[in-house]
């Protein structure tokens, strides 16, 4: 989008990106129940976030620790979900596991039992999701599709995380036919966990530029930061 193009509302973006999400639900015969729009509030105010939550939005994304906990510290709402979608460090453990609802980005056990041993008593599990490094990118984060097993036996049996899918980026600036293979992959690999660990249900993929293809591919959650509240600058904070 050239950056002289005004960006809607954040009322009308939701309104646009749910059309978006029901025309590619109906386009692969699916019923728009079954994905779940998440916000990527990342760098955005906490005053975007209040305003999309009065639109009915209920789930956020963050990626940057210190951005999300001044949100999640001033924010109102009790009944909003945050996800940790971002690069996880382990000495970041504690707080991730206190303050986010689910992690899309677990990737090795040590953090995996970090975040068990931090998730405060009072809180029901953390949910979380496995994140896949489907196009197989050097130095990206996530498992390689041939070590998933194993790690998913790991953290199936650790106490405080509940594993509810997995979740995916695909490589940048591929071909549709690309990114629909590497989508289709996770499906595969999310049905053939699924016999032995009826839980994982969830496939967390697809952002503002390929939620069409993640969606006929299967996605169940959307992670839609740009097209609800516009740009980012390109700093990280
Ligand atoms: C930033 C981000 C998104 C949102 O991307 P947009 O292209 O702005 O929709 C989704 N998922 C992850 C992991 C991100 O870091």
């Amino acid at each position: 989008m050239p950056l002289s193009t005004p960006h809607p509302t954040i009322s009308q973006a939701l309104i646009n990106t749910h059309q978006r999400i029901d025309g590619a639900c109906q386009l692969s015969m699916r019923s728009a129940k079954e994905v779940m729009l998440l916000a990527v509030s990342k760098t955005k105010p906490l005053g975007d976030v209040i305003e999309a939550y009065e639109c009915g939005q209920r789930h956020f994304g963050e990626n940057y620790l210190q951005d999300a906990l001044e949100k999640i510290d001033h924010n109102p709402h009790s009944d909003i979900v945050w996800h940790f979608i971002g690069a996880i460090q382990s000495n970041k453990t504690k707080t991730i596991a206190a303050k986010f609802d689910w992690v899309h980005t677990l990737d090795r056990q040590k953090v995996a039992l970090r975040l068990s041993q931090h998730r405060p008593s009072h809180l029901p599990p953390l949910n979380v999701l496995i994140q896949v490094n489907i196009s197989n990118e050097a130095n990206k984060s996530g498992v390689a599709l041939d070590q998933l097993d194993a790690l998913v036996e790991q953290v199936s049996q650790i106490p405080n995380l509940l594993l509810r899918g997995l979740m995916c980026i695909p490589a940048a600036g591929q071909t549709e036919q690309v990114q629909r293979d590497a989508f289709n992959k996770m499906t595969i690999a999310r049905d053939q966990l699924q016999h032995s660990y009826p839980r994982i249900k969830e496939l967390s993929m697809g952002m503002s530029g390929d939620l069409t293809n993640a969606i006929a591919c299967g996605s169940t959650m959307v992670r839609i930061g740009t097209d609800i509240f516009g740009a980012r600058s390109t700093s990280t904070p």
